[in-house]
């Protein structure tokens, strides 16, 4: 396994200028392949997020930034998409010592941040208003989209730099300016990031990281009053608080939250290529995406092949050190969702399920645990209804179409479902009725910044990516003019 020392000390990013926080508290952040502290980095606090607040809003009114053309701030994102492609070996190791993800993915997702970048770019000077047919001919009437001021951007562990880029990138292209509160867990990729925003020539105060807990620096920038906007990916419970101070604030709030996502195999599927999907979407990452494909129905005539395949691959899954190019299952990121993993298997034990493969953890002194399946699980057992973030398969089967998209949409999670069908008029009518934001067939986790991605009911509100997304950074004036020479009748006259 990877050893590691604490080499780095990372101070906050505010208005252009690396500074100490306001208490001059520091905090440690670990390495999950060994467990071991390899980074320091600045303990912010309320007075910290008020001054990267002021800070942004005096940049959002600058002319350095107020005053550049929309075209001119498409091109500073396209320079900081080429910087990010220039540094993608950095920070992908980075992120890797910061929350376990393979490299070899990483790799794979800095080799597309920069078309987040680009694609953005794109829309700084595509951003349209509407010119509005009027009930007077006299009238001209149009709408304006413009940016909201502050956003605020709030970022969890499992991919702080992908799910910063996807609030960041449509934020400034709207012209906006930013204040980014990364994952206590995993503050470093985005730090980096921040040199890079530096050189692409942002004027200072326009992207702002302020590190931290949730309770000290999370609910300072959403209670914030200069922050227009919240941008939050995270789990539901604190969605759902975010949502509750934005909502006393009235202020817009996107939240990406959390999933049980259904991964479905009819009986007319290509079986060997679902189970490698099955496998992709459960144990890519250790489980530790929000899409995670965590429900897995299987129809009853395809079940015993499917199952023999998921745990013929799953058992040859190689766990170990996730800077080798080989590894193929890095450990979970934190302490804590190693816990919950082992939790969550004995409770589906305890439930009445069996464990198929795995159960136990994978080597010390990380936080490793194996590809693990459990077989005979129900809808209702916790194993089935809550999230678990980890690399757990629960397996269901089935026997027809209304049966399981009962079963699938009978969660309080909508983020995404996966379906594995060779009929085509099944594939659209089923991916039409489950109650998903995402639905991906005969794949599964495909994305891309063109896709609109988000969750229905506890998974969260809106969307980020998609030309839409530009609608959630941006607020619509209608302007009226009168274009008659006229004078102006009296109110009181009756024309
Ligand atoms: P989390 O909710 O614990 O934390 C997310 C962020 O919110 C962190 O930066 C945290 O410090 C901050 N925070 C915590 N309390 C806060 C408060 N009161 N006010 C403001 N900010 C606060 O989530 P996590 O454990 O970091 O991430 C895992 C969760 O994220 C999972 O539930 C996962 O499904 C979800 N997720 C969703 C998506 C998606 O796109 N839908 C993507 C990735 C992860």
């Amino acid at each position: 396994m990877a050893t590691t020392e604490v080499t780095k000390s990372y101070d906050l990013y505010i208005d252009g200028e690396w500074r100490p926080s306001a208490s001059g508290e520091t905090f440690q952040s670990l390495d999950p392949a060994t467990a071991e502290p390899w980074y320091e980095v600045a303990r912010g606090g309320p007075e910290d997020v008020d001054r990267a607040v002021r800070a942004a809003r005096a940049a959002f009114e600058d002319p350095a930034w107020a005053g550049l053309t929309n075209t001119a701030r498409g091109a500073l994102l396209r320079r900081l998409g080429d910087l990010i492609a220039e540094s993608g070996e950095t920070l992908a190791r980075t992120e890797t010592h910061d929350n376990g993800k393979l490299l070899r993915e990483m790799r794979g997702q800095l080799a597309v941040l920069p078309e987040y970048l680009y694609y953005f770019a794109g829309m700084a000077d595509k951003t349209l208003g509407d010119v509005i047919p009027a009930l007077r001919r006299e009238i001209l009437n149009y709408t304006l989209r413009e940016p909201l001021g502050v956003v605020g951007a709030i970022s969890p562990w499992n991919s702080p730099l992908l799910l910063t880029v996807m609030k960041l990138a449509p934020a400034l292209a709207a012209g906006n300016t930013i204040v980014i509160k990364p994952s206590e867990h995993t503050s470093a990729s985005i730090l980096e990031l921040m040199g890079l925003v530096e050189r692409a020539g942002f004027p200072a105060g326009v992207v702002n990281v302020v590190t931290g807990f949730g309770a000290e620096v999370g609910s300072a920038l959403v209670e914030h009053p200069l922050v227009a906007k919240i941008a939050f990916t995270g789990g539901t419970e604190t969605g759902r608080r975010i949502a509750e101070a934005a909502g006393r604030r009235l202020i817009p709030v996107t939240l990406e939250l959390g999933g049980k996502s259904p991964n479905i195999v009819f009986p007319d599927a290509d079986t060997a290529s679902a189970a490698l999907g099955i496998v992709a979407g459960i144990f890519a990452a250790g489980g530790q995406t929000c899409v995670a494909g965590s429900r897995i129905f299987l129809h009853r005539d395809i079940y015993d092949d499917v199952l023999a395949r998921v745990i013929d691959r799953a058992q040859r899954i190689r766990i170990g050190n996730p800077l080798q190019a080989d590894t193929e299952l890095g450990p979970l990121a934190l302490a804590e969702q190693l816990a919950k993993v082992e939790r969550y298997v004995e409770a589906g034990v305890q439930d009445g399920a069996k464990i198929a493969l795995g159960g136990h953890r994978a080597g010390e002194p990380g936080w490793f645990y194996e590809p693990t399946v459990l077989t005979d699980v129900t809808n209702d057992m916790r194993v089935a209804r809550e999230e678990v973030f980890g690399p757990l398969a629960a397996v269901i089967p089935f026997t027809d179409e209304d049966e399981v998209i009962a079963q699938a949409n009978d969660s309080s999670y909508g983020l995404a479902a996966g379906v594995w069908t060779r009929d085509l008029a099944r594939a659209h009518r089923v991916a039409g009725r489950l109650d998903a934001g995402t639905v991906w067939v005969n794949t599964y986790r495909s994305m891309s910044p063109m896709s609109p991605l988000g969750g229905f009911k506890e998974s969260g509100i809106g969307k980020e990516n998609g030309f839409s997304v530009m609608d959630a950074y941006t607020r619509e004036k209608s302007v009226w003019i009168n274009t008659s020479d006229e004078p102006t009748p009296d109110p009181f006259v009756m024309r």
